[in-house]
């Protein structure tokens, strides 16, 4: 076991960070932070914020130097990056399971080796290639870029032919995946994490709503059932195996129409799918996350009443930079307030988010996803005055 007041690195400074950070910092831990932002919101609950570039190389060593165990917020380190740190360092994802992650066409054939099923993809990377995808495929579709996309950045929908090889120049013609558009049921999650022995513990499945790409809301438990619930743990588990995985892993999946689980992506660390067990469940998906690199027994992740989360976006800050009218949010006990203390707002940034409670035992599980959409509401309409 790792134990307190072990130096734990983390790459990447942003709010999944922070929170890392202060679980770390609640058990004793000392944190170190790798990011080239000086206002990175984890950077400055750190102990020691080491604020450059991800491939700097004075930086990762002294990374590698002070750090008991390496882990990640942020999954788009170079890869090498990360293969040097792995080499003088634990590293917590391994390196492999962050080279996958952050690529499309990685990812995909790496799930599929994996006997995990994903919706139908080709890879796009010429305009050859984006001709020759056209004759047999099933339209709409989305080309989505191969690396560096989040929040539905890096992505455009294609209605007909002769659109792949337009969005393919659109998007710089970087090597892309094309990706069947799939008629969806629902969107769900599952966060688990696996310690170094091989344990592992899933969080409550939750279900996401997204608007323009970006998760809106998210609602637990999720509207799926039983046997759709086992399976979704059972392939993430299955992933998080084959990927010889340490730590917090996230798995997005679509439900389909007919029923059918499909894979959407996999990211390396906690997830904004799973802010809600910062306040429902018996043990945050961060103090897991310390707990799985830290080789600690990880913790009975179990919800507590029903939850929903609903982000924050910059879209809801007043142009003049100060914050939204959070009153009537405030005035409400079942709704847990974050903010991620990020200087400047832009639209779609991620600002904050709040988890919505519900009572234990209660019948109506709606109640607290309603609860969220309404407060919401009102902030959007504050911000439209
Ligand atoms: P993030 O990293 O924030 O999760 P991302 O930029 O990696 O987002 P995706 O997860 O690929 O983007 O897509 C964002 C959302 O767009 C999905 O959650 C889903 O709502 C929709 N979407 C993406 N691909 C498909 C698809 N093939 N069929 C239907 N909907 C899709
Ligand atoms: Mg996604």
């Amino acid at each position: 076991m790792i134990l307190p007041p072990a130096v734990l690195g983390l790459l990447g400074g942003g709010q999944l960070g922070r929170y890392f950070t202060l679980s770390a910092r609640t058990m004793g831990y000392r944190v170190w932070v790798l990011d080239p932002d000086p206002d990175s919101p984890a950077g400055r609950l750190a102990d020691r914020h080491l604020c450059a570039a991800f491939d700097d190389p004075d930086a990762l060593s002294e990374l590698a130097a002070h750090a008991d165990v390496i882990t990640c917020e942020f999954e788009n380190v170079p890869a090498a990056s990360a293969e040097w740190l792995a080499a003088h360092a634990p590293m917590r994802p391994n390196p492999r399971a962050l080279a996958i992650a952050q690529d499309r066409i990685a990812e995909k054939r790496f799930l599929e080796d994996a006997g995990v099923a994903v919706a139908p993809w080709l890879v796009v990377d010429s305009i050859a290639a984006a001709r020759a995808a056209v004759p047999d495929w099933d339209f709409p579709a989305i080309l989505k870029t191969a690396r560096l996309g989040y929040d539905g950045k890096g992505q455009l929908p294609v209605s007909a032919s002769g659109g792949v090889v337009r969005a393919f120049r659109e998007l710089g013609e970087v090597p892309c995946v094309l990706e069947q558009q799939v008629e969806l049921d629902r969107e769900v999650s599952v966060v688990l994490a696996r310690d170094p022995d091989g344990r592992c513990r899933s969080f409550p499945v939750a279900e996401n709503v997204h608007r323009q790409g970006i998760l809106h809301l998210s609602r637990i438990p999720a509207r799926i059932d039983a046997a759709t619930r086992a399976q979704a743990e059972a392939v993430a588990q299955r992933v998080a195996e084959q990927l010889d995985y340490c730590g917090v892993l996230a798995i997005e999946f679509f439900v389909c129409g007919s029923g059918e689980l499909l894979v959407n992506e996999m990211a390396p660390r906690p997830h904004n799918s799973g802010h809600y067990t910062l306040d429902a469940t018996t043990v945050s998906q961060f103090e897991q996350q310390v707990r799985a690199i830290c080789g600690l027994a990880l913790a009975p992740a179990d919800l507590t009443a029903p939850a929903a989360m609903v982000n924050l976006l910059g879209d809801l800050w007043p142009e003049d930079q100060g914050l939204p009218d959070l009153s009537r949010l405030l005035a409400q006990g079942r709704a847990r307030l974050h903010l991620y203390g990020k200087p400047v707002a832009r639209p779609g940034r991620k600002m904050g988010h709040v988890n919505l409670l519900g009572v234990p035992g209660e019948s109506d599980a709606s109640q607290p996803a309603r609860l969220a959409e309404s407060l919401w509401a009102e902030l959007a309409e504050g911000a439209a005055r």
